[in-house]
């Protein structure tokens, strides 16, 4: 096949990894993935199969790493979300130029605490086959309590008897009910009392 970039020769298939610079991230070579490159101009030409499949697991590989995010990994997870610039700072409480500055890597970037919260994000907002792989108890107490959280401050309001204080039994008839309404045994509730 003639390459279609350049036309000047054909493209030859290769069979090194596939350098998957596309996805935005500078670390991700595919094994055997078809490609071709042409002799003349360098352009290439790949089949990915599953190629909505492999970005949801890179992005579970990013989003479970254990060093901070870079500013490309920011991005491929902002996309994933298929979230603009502005809507995933809104969503992280803070200014579209913030944001920016910590996706291009200007400046030191971000700091940990905002590391967690880009994950934690992507974690609560992201629903797939990946981010489920996460033990669904804790999966959904992390969504109920931070998941959606309303960025208006309001003093908490509540009306508390001090006997009723103790942590366990609230806690767990409370998240008990919550827990079989999304289809989960009520195991959870024995946990909670003997702990
Ligand atoms: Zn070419």
């Amino acid at each position: 096949m003639l390459c279609d970039h350049c036309g000047k020769a054909k493209l030859k298939a290769q069979t090194k990894p596939y350098h998957y610079t596309e996805c935005g991230l500078l670390g991700v070579f595919l094994r055997n993935v078809q490609w071709s490159e042409c002799p003349a101009c360098h352009a290439r030409a790949a089949t990915l199969p599953r190629a909505g499949q492999l970005h949801r697991y890179i992005a579970w590989r990013v989003v479970t790493k254990s060093t901070m995010l870079t500013g490309e990994e920011i991005v491929f997870l902002r996309k994933m979300l298929r979230k603009n610039q502005k809507q995933l700072a809104e969503l992280l409480g803070l200014s579209q130029v913030v944001l920016n500055r910590w996706e291009t890597g200007a400046r030191n970037g971000h700091a940990s605490a905002n590391d967690s919260r880009i994950r934690f994000v992507y974690l609560t907002m992201r629903k797939d086959e990946y981010t489920r792989r996460m033990n669904p108890k804790v999966w959904e107490m992390l969504h109920r309590m931070f998941g959606k959280v309303d960025r208006k401050a309001e003093p908490i309001r509540l009306r508390i008897d001090p006997a009723d204080c103790a942590p366990a039994e609230p806690a767990s008839a409370e998240i008990g009910r919550f827990m079989e309404s999304r289809g989960f045994s009520p195991i959870l509730r024995s946990e909670h009392i003997n702990s």
